[in-house]
């Protein structure tokens, strides 16, 4: 699966997580061999790695990630499992098909861009007002 727009591989970042895939089941781990479903697939300095979740955890568990890192890794994760989207998590998914269907237009890609970002804020300050 090649990486889904609008993801732009950074070589600047320590860690950049990219996407999960769902193969489906019958997959193996492509850092250890063991089987399961759910490929995880992240860049370090631009090189891109793929492991499945157990390896994936303990490959880049100790890796300094961002916000919008974290936030990709969570919405990635239940989308691939199915499960329910909050708002922020919904608006991004909104946007990155806004971005993939105005591609040519770098203000149209900018706004959704934008958003994203807020999007992002948002979650983590709510996060933490929770957590208080
Ligand atoms: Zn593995």
């Amino acid at each position: 699966m090649p990486i889904p727009k609008p993801i732009e591989i950074d070589a600047t970042k320590a860690f950049q997580f990219l996407y999960v895939d769902d193969t489906g089941g019958d997959a193996c781990c492509p850092h250890c061999g063991a089987e399961g479903r759910y490929i995880y697939h992240w860049a370090e300095f631009g090189q891109v790695r793929a492991a499945m979740a157990g390896c994936y955890s303990v490959l880049t568990g100790k890796l300094d990630k961002d916000d919008q890192d974290k936030f990709m890794e969570v919405l990635s994760k239940k989308q691939a499992t199915n499960k329910p989207l909050n708002g922020w998590q919904k608006t991004v998914i909104r946007m990155q098909e806004y971005i993939q269907n105005n591609n040519a237009d770098d203000g149209k890609v900018n706004w959704a861009l934008n958003k994203i970002r807020e999007a992002v804020v948002s979650q983590k300050q709510f996060a933490f007002k929770k957590g208080r």
